[in-house]
């Protein structure tokens, strides 16, 4: 049953990627994108994951739009698109990077970088081979690995739930097992291969239930509990209270250590990262659930 509710949220969150992928074209809406994916993982009856994220060249990742968002895809962008939907909890998550000039070494690179570990998500073997293979790969196309972000073990309604998986070799002799899940998800670039926060937070997740004084903030906490399950949400998905309003709620709501924010994240040397990401079950025959 677990089993089956992971093959089903892999394959709309592969499907939506998909869909959403077509939609990458110069001039494009990012708004309008995310728009298309988030209301399609819902028609294929899943429900969202984590907002769907939209990072673009130097931004590596946890960017979304925001409210009346009014960006524009250009034609050489490396455009990030990374979906997750679930059912019943069972999360599957997938990503991969979409330039509308055409894919180039980058965006190959992280493709192989996924396809090569992928390969050896089977019983016993250890995370410092996984981290290698992917940092190996990225090394023979002659960029680097970002060595800050991470693939994740998967459970149910848990994003992160314990485990990370390196994109580079580690000393991690921890040997997965038949069953486990994982979201395998390299990013690769030219530049230093590092990222650090930059700029506001559009995605955010419940963290602990705090007594807040203003109405607004309660009901956005509950929100945060009870419709998005506990999982990441975006700004964006919150109407009916003015932005300024917003906005302050949510800083009071971080304040009080009631929600956690994801920052965006930015390679350090501004240089466009590529990221590819599919979810697996660890089995002698991997089991790749987001791949269609
Ligand atoms: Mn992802
Ligand atoms: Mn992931």
């Amino acid at each position: 049953m677990e089993t089956e509710s992971y093959k089903k949220a892999g394959k709309i969150a592969g499907q939506a990627l998909q869909h959403g992928a077509g939609f990458i074209k110069e001039g494009a809406k990012v708004l309008d994108i995310a728009n298309a994916v988030e209301n399609k993982v819902i028609a294929l009856g899943g429900r969202l994951a984590f907002p769907v994220n939209i990072s673009i060249n130097e931004m590596s990742a946890h960017c979304t739009p925001l409210i009346g968002d009014t960006l524009t895809i250009k034609a050489d962008d490396y455009v990030k698109l990374d979906v997750g939907a679930h059912v019943n909890g069972y999360i599957g998550d997938t990503a991969m990077t979409v330039r509308p000039l055409g894919k180039d070494d980058l965006i190959i690179c992280s493709e192989k970088m996924l396809e090569n570990a992928l390969k050896v998500m089977k019983p016993g073997t250890t995370i410092e081979e996984i981290g290698e293979i992917i940092e190996e790969t990225a090394k023979k196309f002659g960029f680097n690995p970002v060595r800050n972000l991470t693939g994740h073990s998967l459970n149910q309604y848990d994003l992160h739930a314990g485990m990370t998986i390196p994109n580079i070799r580690t000393s991690s002799r921890y040997q997965i097992r038949e069953g486990e899940i994982y979201a395998i998800e390299p990013f690769c670039t030219a530049g230093a291969g590092q990222v650090k926060d930059s700029g506001n937070a559009e995605i955010f997740r419940w963290l602990n239930d705090r007594p807040i004084r203003i109405p607004e903030g309660r009901v956005v906490l509950e929100l945060a509990r009870n419709d998005f399950s506990r999982l990441p949400f975006a700004k964006r998905w919150i109407t009916g209270i003015t932005k300024i309003k917003l906005d302050m709620i949510l800083r009071q709501l971080i304040q009080a250590n009631a929600i956690h924010p994801y920052f965006p994240l930015k390679e350090v040397t501004n240089k466009p990262v590529a990221q590819s990401e599919h979810t697996v079950i660890v089995s002698e025959k991997p089991i790749i659930t987001t791949k269609l």
